[in-house]
């Protein structure tokens, strides 16, 4: 059959790494490249009983169809916590629960962007937000961004070039793919200029409550005066990734436009995750369970930061995180990472070579490590394995 795809299905292509990592499922592979929590932090113990406990109480309503917008004490909960941690001034009705921040991200994309749209972004930046708006035919114009975040001065230029860009998509908490953070006076200026040019931005947060060491800083929408910012956030880094809830907050009135379209992609998620997910926040202790994710996750980054010092060339430069799941590694400007991961999957060890996360521009002798997924001893060897596959290739 010749099916008669719609045109944008000619810019979703299968990417090459995709079918690269495939190889990296085999359980002698120690593998760098997803962005996976730790499962054996997944409180299942606790998740168990709450599940009892919902459908002993509420089992009927727990099943049934709910509101789009989503479960209404989870939608406060979240409200709550974001205006004590990130400086916001949210109530229930700003935040709409969406299947993962993916969604969210995905939705935005339906809202927002029309063909051949522009889309103001980080420079690399998340692999699987390009493939969600891209999906709406947009073109990406990259920012120059450093240690600090986007340059202002460079992203004031490309508003006043492109006065009809639609949407600013950021991830100022240890970003995906660098693990970078903006800084505050980074964030107001982002604020300002997404009010004063009036193109929205997608402030996306889904590692901010994992920070490892330094002060919490508030976020971009907490400098926003005008209703430009709009925040995605997600349980999947804090709790677990499996019930897929997530969601996107913003003015009511943008609010309203994304219950819309939500409707018309699947009604609502899933009512049983989102109350269950909530009688947990009720019954137990989410900061003491985010504080042992911390524990864990920051060892796991030190020895991350402490294997690449130890064994990789000494003209290596990277990226050291103060929270998420990322670090960002530079390599000898003679290097291709996507051939380097070639030699390394023969060595059973894998990573992202770089070159996906940026929409236009090609690094290629940049790649991501995550370490969230790993156990200490595991990181040590598969970094070696790393170091080592450099060595071979010249590289000291
Ligand atoms: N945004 C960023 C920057 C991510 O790294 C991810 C995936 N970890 C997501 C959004 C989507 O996560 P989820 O759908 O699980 O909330």
């Amino acid at each position: 059959m010749e099916y008669k795809y719609a045109r944008r299905m000619s810019e979703i292509k299968a990417s090459e790494i995709r079918e690269l990592l495939k190889l990296t499922e085999k359980p002698e592979v120690i593998s760098f490249a997803g962005g996976l929590p730790a499962p054996e932090l997944f409180p299942i113990e606790e998740i168990r009983a709450v599940n009892n406990y919902v459908l002993d109480r509420c089992g009927e309503q727990a099943l049934q169809y709910t509101t789009t917008e989503g479960w209404q004490p989870l939608r406060k909960w979240i409200a709550e916590r974001m205006n004590t941690q990130l400086g916001t001034s949210f109530c229930d009705e700003n935040i709409m629960i969406t299947h993962g921040s993916q969604q969210a991200l995905d939705l935005s994309g339906k809202v927002f962007l029309d063909e051949g749209d522009v889309v103001l972004c980080e420079s690399p930046t998340y692999l699987a937000a390009i493939s969600a708006f891209k999906a709406y035919g947009c073109r990406f114009v990259e920012i120059d961004t450093d240690d600090e975040g986007m340059i202002p001065a460079s992203l004031e230029k490309a508003l006043k070039e492109y006065p009809a860009a639609k949407l600013i998509y950021i991830i100022p908490n240890f970003q995906n793919p660098t693990g970078k953070t903006w800084s505050l006076e980074r964030r107001k200026q982002a604020a300002e200029l997404s009010a004063k040019y009036r193109v929205a931005v997608i402030e996306d947060n889904p590692y901010g409550e994992l920070r490892y060491e330094g002060d919490f800083l508030p976020s971009v929408k907490s400098f926003d005066r005008s209703g430009s910012v709009i925040c995605t956030g997600t349980f999947s880094k804090i709790f677990c990734p499996g019930y897929r809830i997530g969601w996107i907050a913003g003015d009511a009135e943008v609010i309203r436009k994304y219950v819309l379209v939500k409707q018309g992609a699947d009604l609502q998620c899933n009512t049983i995750a989102q109350i269950v997910i909530s009688a947990y926040l009720e019954q137990y202790d989410i900061d003491a369970h985010i504080d042992k994710i911390r524990e864990v996750y920051r060892r796991r980054r030190d020895t991350a930061i402490e294997a690449i010092t130890r064994y990789f060339p000494s003209d290596t430069l990277f990226t050291r995180p103060e929270g998420g799941l990322f670090l960002w590694v530079e390599l000898n400007e003679a290097i291709n990472t996507t051939e380097l991961l070639e030699r390394c999957i023969a060595e059973n060890v894998a990573f992202v070579p770089g070159y996906s996360f940026f929409p236009n521009k090609c690094r290629l002798n940049t790649l991501r490590i995550n370490f969230s997924n790993t156990p200490e001893e595991k990181i040590e060897e598969g970094l070696a394995r790393i170091g080592h596959v450099l060595k071979q290739a010249g590289f000291q």
